[in-house]
């Protein structure tokens, strides 16, 4: 490392950081209090063992993120750790999910209540408003669908 400096693992296991090192580019020597807890939590052979066990530099450089933020939680909470904060999350996923349900009820049946017209293939509808009568006709005066393409009245005609 430039200017003799060792990363926060090395250093903290007071060895030289060689040039292979296999955590040095995770865990610079800022990162000294984010190995403490690593440390304390993992160790240093099972931290090392959790990165590698991941194929692409992404991977490892996200492993050691997560890792890290699992191992602050337990240093926040020594008894939940990051359990607390997940259960949170889940609870306000689940709150924000039901609320998206809601509101995407509200507005379907808002939407279906004014469009309905739009919804429905243009040939097929049959509108009956009292005015025009035909073969197919609701005789309950209700909006319907018909098969057939020569019945087809528009909705908006004079
Ligand atoms: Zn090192």
């Amino acid at each position: 490392m430039t200017g003799g400096g060792a990363c926060a693992v090395c250093k903290h296991q007071r060895r030289k950081c060689e040039p292979n090192c296999e955590l040095a580019a995770y865990f610079p020597a800022n990162r000294m209090d984010d190995f403490r807890a690593l440390h304390l939590v993992f160790g240093v052979a099972n931290l090392t063992k959790l990165i590698k066990a991941n194929a692409t530099e992404a991977a490892r450089r996200r492993a050691a993120e997560t890792l890290t933020w699992e191992a602050r939680w337990r240093e926040r909470d020594p008894s939940e750790g990051c359990y607390r904060e997940i259960a949170g999350l889940r609870r306000e996923n689940a709150v924000l999910r039901a609320e998206n349900a809601a509101l995407r009820r509200q507005a379907f049946s808002a939407f279906a209540g004014a469009r309905v017209s739009n919804l429905l293939p243009a040939g097929n509808l049959v509108y009956n408003n009292g005015n025009v009568a035909g073969r197919g006709a609701n005789p309950n005066g209700a909006t319907m669908l018909t098969g057939h393409n020569d019945r087809s009245l528009p909705l908006s005609g004079g």
